[in-house]
């Protein structure tokens, strides 16, 4: 068995310079607009074009042959405002809606900060999506405006935007050897060429609406949660908090746009730092990821749990055919980081790995393992400054008691008021006001706090079983399993069963070189029992080639269990293609 600790050995990070937190404090930091106005674009790109940082490379996109694309801060100065002006020159003002539909682009970066600019909300959508999620979104998000490319148009847009009453034009981004001249659509590269590179950057106030973004659609259907501008206060300080980023940091995030980190941390935190940001823009491939991080000297890497339990599929032999002097800092984000990845981390790439805790509703990082901390694996960490996180339990006819003792199982809550939390559910008030008791954003998401103040994730509110009495939290269980050096990855449910309530099911994908025999799934079923006791060890293990996942990285339960059980699907819309 590993140690439950890992001791940093270095010293903390000295507190930086200057006053104790506070958000006042933060907000001085960033330049702001005349009048108290706050606008994120202006935060991440224009202030830094004026600056000392104006050719520090902001964005780079390398490619395959070593050579590759890059912008600087000045360079995206000139292009986000060209950008605006577009937008501007097409009738599109303040508050309308512009829909993202592209791969990771240059023009996809240029489309985001160039409609923060303008005041116009975005909503970056997957460009994997089909046509349905796609037309389902822009109907409930009312969009305005549309950037894709001519092939992402032809098959997911061009059959419903006809039916689409507020969608008043798609601007087309070019494309190596693509169509141009779509009937319908507007060229942008023409566009972009005719507009001026100068834009007064609209002086939205820190609570108007920035991007609109959809959940990842794991426990349902999809819910739009609106955002503001005052978003960047929290963005910039868990750069620094909860992500370490200094000026010479080589940063990347591996997360698609599409979903909250891919912009909140792919684009508007990196950039708000004013460092230097990758971009990959092809799917996962372990080979070519740990090329990147080589090659292009990453030094604070953030990820996903999925990505790494894949790295660690691919076998430790790959990682050790590289080196990565520069890499000081590796973050995750999205599921729970089991103990097993953040020992790989320490033990394949030199560095434990930094789980993190935050959802699309709270816009930006919530509890993170800081640079400083020591880690106790498979705990999430301690809530950053300015966040006040507790554990409740509701009370019967409504409210919730907050419990202040440590180790007792309960959900996660979080005290209003943090300048990134989302401000609306698009059309469910309801359901948004259903988030809050008093003054506390309830989460959903079931865990206990530790006497040191760790929180430790013990699973979604939807996905915990109950076996025979007892309490269980998948994660518990598939972190078990993943101990045993077979096991790429479980996904674990409750399956009713009439004298315990629920059994416990695993499912279970295999590393390369394993074979799913009988006797593997008798040693499994062995190994979960002599970890965690007859009661929570799964009595059933069933082998997959892959689990199903959305698209931005999460093992879908619900979706395990209605196949069990041979029960509607419910929404597929961010279903990863498998
Ligand atoms: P939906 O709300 O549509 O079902 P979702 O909750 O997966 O989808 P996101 O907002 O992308 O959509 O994900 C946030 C959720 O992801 C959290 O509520 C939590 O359940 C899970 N999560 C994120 N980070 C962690 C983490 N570090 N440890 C455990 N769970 C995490
Ligand atoms: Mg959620």
């Amino acid at each position: 068995m590993r140690p439950s600790i890992i001791v940093k050995n270095a010293a903390p990070p000295a507190p930086p310079p200057g006053p104790p937190f506070s958000w006042d404090a933060i907000a001085r930091e960033l330049s702001g607009l005349p009048g108290g106005a706050l606008n994120i674009a202006h935060e991440a790109v224009d202030r830094h074009a004026a600056g000392p940082r104006a050719d520090h490379v902001a964005l780079t996109w390398p490619d395959r042959a070593g050579g590759g694309k890059s912008l600087t801060y000045a360079e995206l100065k000139r292009q986000t405002n060209r950008f605006a002006n577009v937008l501007t020159t097409l009738g599109i003002v303040r508050g309308d809606r512009l829909f993202v539909l592209c791969g990771r682009s240059p023009e996809l970066y240029i489309g985001v900060l160039g409609a923060l600019k303008a005041g116009v909300i975005v909503c970056p959508l997957f460009s994997a999506f089909g046509p349905d999620p796609v037309r389902m979104r822009l109907e409930l998000g009312r969009g305005n405006v549309v950037l894709t490319t001519a092939s992402l148009y032809r098959r997911k847009l061009q059959k419903s935007a006809a039916s689409l009453p507020d969608l008043r034009h798609v601007l087309l981004a070019a494309e190596p050897d693509g169509e141009t001249g779509v009937p319908g659509t507007l060229d942008l590269d023409a566009l972009m060429a005719q507009a001026s590179d100068e834009f007064a950057v609209v002086p939205t106030g820190p609570d108007d609406p920035s991007f609109l973004h959809f959940t990842s659609g794991t426990t349902g259907t999809p819910k739009g949660a609106l955002h503001v501008h005052g978003a960047a206060l929290m963005h910039y300080a868990t750069g620094r908090f909860a992500l370490d980023l200094h000026p010479d940091d080589i940063f990347w995030c591996t997360a698609d746009p599409g979903w909250v980190t891919g912009t909140s941390y792919g684009i508007v935190t990196p950039l708000l730092h004013g460092v230097t940001s990758i971009v990959d823009d092809a799917d996962f491939d372990a080979e070519r990821w740990y090329r990147i991080l080589q090659e292009q000297g990453v030094s604070v890497w953030y990820t996903a749990p999925t990505a790494i339990r894949m790295l660690m599929k691919a076998g430790p032999e790959l990682a050790r055919k590289y080196r990565f002097p520069r890499l000081r800092f590796i973050a995750s984000v999205g599921e729970p980081l089991n103990p097993e990845a953040v020992w790989w981390g320490q033990d394949n790439l030199g560095l434990p790995i930094h789980d993190n805790w935050w959802q699309t509703e709270t816009g930006g990082i919530m509890i993170a393992n800081t640079i400083g901390m020591d880690i106790k694996p498979g705990s999430m960490g301690k809530p950053l400054p300015g966040v006040e996180a507790c554990i409740v339990s509701r009370v019967e006819g409504g409210g919730v008691r907050i419990v202040d003792t440590p180790d007792t199982d309960g959900e996660l809550a979080l005290r209003a008021g943090w300048p990134s939390m989302f401000r609306a559910y698009l059309n469910q008030d309801e359901r948004y006001r259903k988030c809050f008791a008093g003054d506390l954003y309830l989460s959903g998401d079931l865990a206990r706090r530790d006497a040191d103040g760790y929180f430790w994730f013990i699973g979604r509110a939807d996905d915990v079983i109950k076996s025979a009495g007892h309490l269980v939290g998948p994660f518990e269980v598939e972190s078990a399993l993943m101990e045993h050096p077979a096991v790429a990855e479980a996904g674990v449910i409750g399956k009713p069963d009439p004298v315990l309530g629920e059994m416990i099911k695993a499912f279970v994908a295999l590393k390369k070189d394993y074979a799913p025999t009988e006797a593997l799934r008798l040693e499994l079923l062995g190994h979960a029992r002599k970890r965690l006791g007859a009661a929570i060890a799964p009595k059933e293990i069933a082998f997959a080639e892959s689990l199903p996942r959305t698209r931005s990285g999460k093992i879908m339960r619900r979706l395990l269990k209605a196949r069990e059980l041979g029960l509607p699907e419910g929404d597929t819309s961010t279903l990863e293609a498998m």
